[in-house]
């Protein structure tokens, strides 16, 4: 496996493979990989004929406040992951490299940004949306991979591919959980053990509206809602449903749904969601 850590190389890797005509797939990463990471870069391999990763922890995308400098880095064991993987190249930038001496140039994503995760962090998106613009740019792949479990920062990106006329193909892949149903973040190591006893009740809270999608927004959202109250460790951010194409309201129960969430425990943020498509009702990630 390659490693590429100037921009100039990554840079003119993929202006050599343009030329072969080989399909480049790429995985963005902010390293700390774990089985969700993993997930993501089987499906590049399979679909393409070659994978790019790469690990840059995007100061662009955390607040003053947020866990920038205590965010897990573990730079041995996830190139450990990406060799026994087979990945043939990870770029792994450094900072003064991809953002200059300022951050004057960047990409604002408008009002996909603000709503849920934009509410409490109200920079992030455009954070994450200058930093993919110019892994886009630098890598140039035919398609890029991301989960859903970031069903917000996915939307983001689609926007941004669709309204700046990337050339890229984005596909997002079903979340990966652990047995108890909680899904996988690099951000769970931070987690006390009972804190992440506790975390387990998001995915049980979200699961509940599988059961109850004939019920009325209201019903469903109080319901979850007071699932996730009686657990003292989780203090609900926001839970909203709402389409999944968009993030638009709904009015009713129509399908598909999708279900999301944040909450505090301790000093940890987690996301997720479901989404529900089918009148089968079961998640399009149901893995429990
Ligand atoms: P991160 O390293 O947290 O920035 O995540 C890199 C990519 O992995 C993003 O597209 C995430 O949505 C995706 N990802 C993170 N956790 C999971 C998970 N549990 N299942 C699937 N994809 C995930």
């Amino acid at each position: 496996m390659q490693i590429i850590r100037p921009v100039k190389d990554m840079h003119s890797l993929s202006k050599l493979l343009r030329i072969s005509d080989k399909s480049i797939g790429f995985v963005p990463t902010m390293g700390a990989l774990h089985d969700g990471h993993v997930s993501l870069i089987r499906h590049s391999k399979h679909e393409n004929d070659i994978t790019f990763v790469s690990i840059y922890v995007n100061p662009l995308q955390f607040g003053p406040d947020e866990d920038f400098d205590k965010y897990p880095r573990q730079r041995e064991k996830d190139l450990e992951i990406l060799t026994s993987l087979e990945v043939d190249t990870v770029f792994i930038p450094d900072k003064k490299d991809m953002l200059g001496d300022g951050d004057t140039t960047s990409v604002h994503v408008g009002l996909a940004g603000k709503k849920l995760c934009g509410i409490s962090r109200p920079d992030h998106f455009n954070g994450v949306a200058t930093v993919v613009a110019k892994l886009f740019n630098i890598v140039d792949p035919d398609r890029a991979y991301f989960g859903q479990k970031d069903l917000q920062q996915s939307l983001v990106i689609k926007q941004m591919v669709r309204e700046l006329k990337y050339g890229v193909n984005v596909v997002v892949c079903p979340t990966v959980r652990e047995d108890d149903g909680l899904a996988m973040s690099s951000r769970n190591s931070y987690l006390t053990e009972p804190e992440r006893k506790a975390a387990a009740t998001l995915y049980k809270a979200l699961k509940r509206a599988i059961d109850l999608s004939d019920a009325d927004i209201t019903s469903m959202k109080n319901e979850i809602e007071s699932i996730i109250k009686a657990e003292p460790f989780l203090d609900l951010e926001y839970l909203d449903i709402l389409n999944p194409e968009d993030l638009s309201a709904l009015e009713s129960t129509d399908l598909p749904m999708a279900i999301c969430l944040a909450a505090r425990i301790g000093k940890t943020r987690l996301i997720d969601n479901i989404i529900i498509k089918s009148e089968t009702k079961l998640p399009d990630d149901c893995a429990l």
